[in-house]
């Protein structure tokens, strides 16, 4: 389903579930597209004549139609760039190695997409601060990492809309099973949306265009999810020594593992938050790597 904000900017929701997203059309003097992970429906935004497409960042469910966008700029923040050139974050699968035993399963993904160990084409940067500007529509690009280190979301000032990527405020969120930032990025991410008020938000994954005042109480009750997963851990480690593999066959974080991306999702954010509660000296960790609440 296209939906239209105004006569140039268009939200694609995507009709393909999970492993696609929704994704933002500007139809205006320059045509500028933020992400192209929406399915089918892309066509309707005819990438062929889109002047700058941006990558929130670089899962592979936002930038899987990057290759129809052929006359297009392509600029995503720096460190996805980088991240970019690892195929294992694009997946992303980026700690298989550390916390699952057999070969990493990057060859599933060239099935669905037999570009996907291919260069992925990034012809330039933009940063927190940058403005865009379309012809008659401003885009505000706002750094917010915690899902990925250079997650960038987008404040559009005249709508008082925010494309929020994968800050996804849907019911199996937040994700943060990446290598490289801290679970505090993520909270504070959170907690950047809900001081900007926002007029209306959409993310990567949801449904609807949220309006207040809904929005102030599902990022705190999307936040609220971490300090759970937080305190699901620390009473499993009172009550006895764990590894982060007996961590994560309790399903701190995901009540099923239908599959075994959800158990390596499981362990690479079990992760994150025995490092952030280490931070706190609220937990330990011993020489043959079992925590424990101190
Ligand atoms: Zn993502």
């Amino acid at each position: 389903m296209i939906q239209k904000i105004n006569n140039r900017i268009y939200i694609f929701f995507t009709e393909e579930g999970y492993g696609k997203s929704n994704a933002v059309l500007i139809d205006d003097d320059i045509r500028v597209m933020i992400d192209s992970g929406a399915g089918k429906i892309t066509e309707q935004a005819r990438p062929e004549d889109v002047d700058i497409l941006i990558n929130s960042h670089c899962h592979l469910d936002h930038v899987w139609d990057n290759d129809l966008f052929v006359n297009a700029r392509i600029v995503t923040h720096p460190l996805e760039q980088e991240n970019f050139r690892d195929h294992k974050k694009i997946a992303p699968i980026e700690n298989w190695e550390k916390y699952m035993q057999g070969e990493d399963p990057a060859q599933q993904f060239v099935h669905l997409k037999p570009s996907f160990l291919e260069e992925w084409r990034v012809d330039g940067t933009i940063d927190e601060g940058d403005i865009i500007n379309t012809g008659k529509t401003k885009i505000y690009v706002m750094h917010m990492p915690g899902h990925t280190s250079g997650h960038l979301t987008f404040f559009f000032p005249d709508e008082g809309l925010l494309f929020c990527g994968d800050i996804c405020l849907t019911k199996v969120g937040p994700w943060y099973g990446d290598n490289s930032t801290p679970l505090d990025y993520f909270i504070a991410s959170i907690n950047r949306i809900i001081d900007m008020k926002p007029d209306k938000v959409v993310s990567g994954h949801n449904k609807e265009v949220l309006t207040t005042p809904h929005i102030r109480e599902a990022f705190s009750e999307y936040r609220e999810r971490i300090y759970k997963r937080d305190k699901r851990i620390l009473a499993a480690l009172r009550k006895r020594h764990c590894t982060i593999d007996e961590l994560a066959a309790k399903k701190l974080i995901y009540p099923a593992h239908p599959n075994i991306f959800v158990i390596y999702w499981e362990k690479a954010m079990i992760a994150k938050h025995l490092d952030r509660l280490m931070k706190n000296n609220e937990v330990a960790v011993d020489d043959k790597g079992m925590y424990y609440a101190t």
